[in-house]
């Protein structure tokens, strides 16, 4: 008996400790914990600072830089230097890698600002501004991307720097980057995903060390995979035709490779939003397929990109999301506006999006 507590305890004394996200409260500025909840009203007395004022006349200004993502030790104890002299030592990231300042004194945002300016870090990206675009983690931390989501931002946010300092777009807008097909990447004004065009090459030595064969069967939404012995291995085999090179089998078995320097595309998708403000949410359609995979600044995807964004900006009406402006043009007159062509890729021909995928700017038969 004495034995079997023993075992009991030692299962006790190693059972993980739950450390999930940290409460937030501890780390907010003293002033929004004071007034959490009460707030009257806020505005923004100038582009990239918020204003919130509380019932009880208290005041907090929120500063909003743009950051890299990535941020190494160097720039790290720079921007923190910067938060310790200029602001009172809160900042807190937001979704889309924008870092935000608080202080209790409009004095102290203008110094702050300079502080920032000087160090090379842009403040913007409120309101009607192309603010900071969300990507995914890229070659650097994930282990299937077909290319570098933070440099495709990194390098398109160099061009785009004025519209996110200023607030001059029709309306806001949130562009999303994403380095493979099927997993983290999100909806976007103007997305920028990955495209792979041929299918997977298989690896067969390794696949039988590897892989889990049934998983990877069960993985792929068209079954267009089967086991197979190669070379009296065990395998598996592609059936070409059905495959629609989703990469979703790369994941879960590393030997069948879909990602190729030449054949991994990038493709332009336009008009997805999660807000349900003033339209409903929407799902972004494809306009531009086939973009080279070019780093390290990608210039042809940012030509496309700027190409659709200036005409946004030129002709949508005041408020008007990209999607929102399309819906009220139609594509037709989308693709005449921002030339680009209509091609073979915007017709899909795959006949389990009828049902699924009912939502894009294809031609369906
Ligand atoms: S989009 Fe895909 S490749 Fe990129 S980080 Fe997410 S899971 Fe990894
Ligand atoms: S790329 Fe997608 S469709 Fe093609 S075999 Fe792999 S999982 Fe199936």
């Amino acid at each position: 008996m004495a034995q079997a507590q023993t075992v009991v305890e030692k299962k006790r004394m190693r059972t993980p400790i739950e450390s999930g996200c940290p409460d937030g409260m501890q780390f907010m500025h003293p002033l929004m914990i004071k007034n959490f909840g009460n707030w009257k009203y806020h505005d923004r007395p100038r582009p990239g600072v918020l204003h919130h004022v509380a019932y009880s006349g208290d005041e907090i200004w929120t500063v909003r830089v743009g950051t890299q993502r990535q941020l190494g030790p160097y720039e790290i104890n720079l921007l923190c230097d910067i938060i310790d002299q200029y602001g009172e030592g809160y900042v807190r990231f937001t979704i889309r890698s924008n870092m935000e300042i608080m202080v209790s004194k409009w004095d102290k945002v203008g110094p702050l600002i300079q502080a920032f300016n000087d160090a090379g870090y842009p403040v913007g990206g409120t309101g009607n501004s192309v603010t900071m675009i969300s990507h995914t983690q890229g070659w650097l931390h994930c282990d299937i991307p077909g290319t570098d989501a933070s440099g495709v931002v990194k390098s398109l946010m160099d061009e785009l720097y004025e519209e996110f300092i200023k607030e001059e777009m029709p309306s806001r807008v949130h562009i999303t980057t994403s380095c493979c097909q099927i997993n983290c990447g999100g909806q976007g004004d103007i997305a920028i995903n990955v495209q792979h065009t041929k299918p997977p090459k298989i690896n067969h030595d390794l696949v039988a060390n590897v892989c889990e064969r049934p998983s990877v069967v069960a993985r792929c939404p068209v079954a267009a995979i089967r086991p197979a012995m190669v070379n009296g291995k065990p395998s598996l085999e592609v059936d070409e035709k059905k495959c629609i090179c989703c990469g979703a089998c790369y994941p879960p078995c590393p030997p069948m490779q879909i990602n190729d320097p030449e054949h991994s595309k990038l493709a332009i998708w336009v008009g997805g939003k999660n807000s349900n403000a003033r339209s409903k949410p929407m799902f972004q359609k494809l306009v531009a397929a086939g973009l080279p995979n070019n780093p390290p600044r990608w210039p042809e995807v940012a030509a496309v990109v700027k190409k659709i964004l200036y005409t946004y900006k030129k002709d949508a009406r005041d408020w008007e999301r990209v999607g929102d402006w399309v819906e009220r043009i139609g594509w037709p007159r989308f693709f005449e506006l921002t030339g680009l062509p209509f091609t073979k890729f915007h017709i899909d021909n795959w006949r389990g999006a009828r049902n699924s995928l009912n939502a894009s700017a294809h031609i369906r038969f």
